[in-house]
């Protein structure tokens, strides 16, 4: 295997044998467009006329103010059409099926955040689409399955195995290795084998790109931190490549801390005690796994950040100490969400009150002359029943339950 699939001792291509040529292809196809210097420009302009970037860098003012410490930016990845960073790296991918010469696109989807993304492109590639959801997720994500539906997109809901993300990821797999000629497998996070943990975060690094030029621009200096939640980890990486060369600016990656550390009741892979490497899904990194190498359940308020893996980029760049690893309970998400509601009128998806959550603890405790920039990687609507329901207000009570049912039905 070819050095550049590592990252420390994380990543590779655990894959079958009949997927290594495709896979390769693949990775020709990736390094040929980066190499091209008609291809970044291409991405952009498409995510500018399409997706509304570059996405804001937003000064909190009020939340500065509120914790008389270090001054507070957002980046807007809320603002992107579907409403998250997911579009960029799907975008992107677009692109490169386009290159391959291929007409059909396949993606598994867990929150169905990613497969609304994947069925968007497709609409606007006139490619041919298929979602593959466990029937758990299908069930739970009535609206999601709608928007996919009406987009175009064939939804399969999987029912083998323990009926979750994982098995959708089985099921994508097998079907990539039937329709490889015609078929290109769109991951959704900088996970998997190589070269998707290096393309996801490729197209991603639009982010951290846009992020620099315009905290330079407003503020004539770098940030002192960058937050950003952590699931599979496209978005931290997207916002971190650009300053990784910058030792005065440290990385921050906030885990799912659920309901405690201590509980179990987490998806915190790198920060908890007793964080193990192995090899699944395709690559080596850092899973969530008991004494004899067992995948354990994870839980998170948010859906996006609730997987057993992490980027095998991550995972190095834990045990180099570039990024500072922690995490946030469901509780502290809910609270730095209210907060953010209150102070600034914005409305983080529960994935991205993860990062806020930290950042609002450690604020105060930096000078004025501090800068600190939380990435929103998305917008809040979608969470609309988990907030009302963990805000516990009696007033909203019957309507979560008759919409909750209808939805979850
Ligand atoms: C999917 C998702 C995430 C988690 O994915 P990463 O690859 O870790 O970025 C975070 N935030 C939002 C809004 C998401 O939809």
């Amino acid at each position: 295997m070819n050095d550049n699939a590592y990252y420390g001792r994380y990543g590779g291509a655990f894959i079958p044998e009949i997927l290594r040529a495709t896979i390769k292809d693949l990775e020709r196809i990736f390094d040929a467009a980066r190499s091209d210097d008609t291809f970044w420009p291409e991405f952009s302009g498409l995510m500018s006329s399409y997706s509304c970037r570059p996405t804001p860098l937003t000064f909190a003012g009020n939340l500065t103010g509120h914790f008389s410490g270090a001054r507070i930016y957002i980046k807007r990845e809320d603002l992107n059409h579907t409403g998250a960073h997911k579009i960029n790296n799907v975008m992107g991918q677009g692109l490169l099926t386009r290159r391959m010469g291929k007409n059909r696109v396949i993606a598994e989807t867990g929150a169905g955040q990613h497969g609304v993304a994947t069925a968007t492109m497709a609409a606007k590639f006139g490619l041919d689409c298929t979602i593959y959801m466990s029937k758990t997720d299908v069930l739970r994500q009535r609206p999601n399955v709608f928007w996919m539906e009406r987009l175009g997109a064939r939804v399969i809901p999987v029912t083998s195995g323990s009926r979750t993300l994982k098995d959708a990821i089985n099921e994508a797999m097998r079907d990539w290795s039937a329709h490889m000629d015609t078929t290109h497998y769109v991951l959704g996070t900088a996970c998997g084998p190589h070269p998707f943990p290096a393309m996801v975060t490729y197209f991603q690094s639009i982010i951290g790109e846009e992020v620099r030029t315009q905290i330079l621009k407003s503020e004539n200096q770098l940030p002192s931190r960058i937050y950003a939640c952590v699931g599979g980890g496209s978005n931290a990486m997207g916002i971190f490549s650009a300053f990784l060369a910058d030792d005065s600016v440290e990385l921050v990656g906030v885990e799912a801390g659920g309901k405690g550390l201590e509980t179990g009741q987490h998806a915190a892979r790198l920060c908890a005690d007793g964080a193990r490497a192995g090899v699944a899904q395709g690559y080596k990194t850092y899973f969530l796994q008991d004494a004899d190498g067992q995948m354990k359940k994870t839980h998170s308020i948010a859906a996006g950040l609730d997987y057993v893996g992490v980027s095998p980029i991550l995972s190095h760049l834990h045990d180099t100490r570039r990024v500072r690893f922690t995490a946030a309970t469901d509780d502290d998400v809910i609270a730095a969400m209210e907060l953010a509601m209150q102070k600034e009128g914005i409305i983080p998806a529960l994935e991205s009150a993860h990062a806020f959550a930290l950042a609002f603890k450690e604020a105060p405790a930096l000078s004025g002359d501090e800068i600190i920039v939380i990435n929103q990687s998305g917008r809040g609507d979608k969470d609309i029943f988990t907030i009302a329901d963990a805000f516990d207000d009696p007033k909203w009570k019957s309507f979560i339950i008759d919409h909750a049912a209808q939805y979850h039905a």
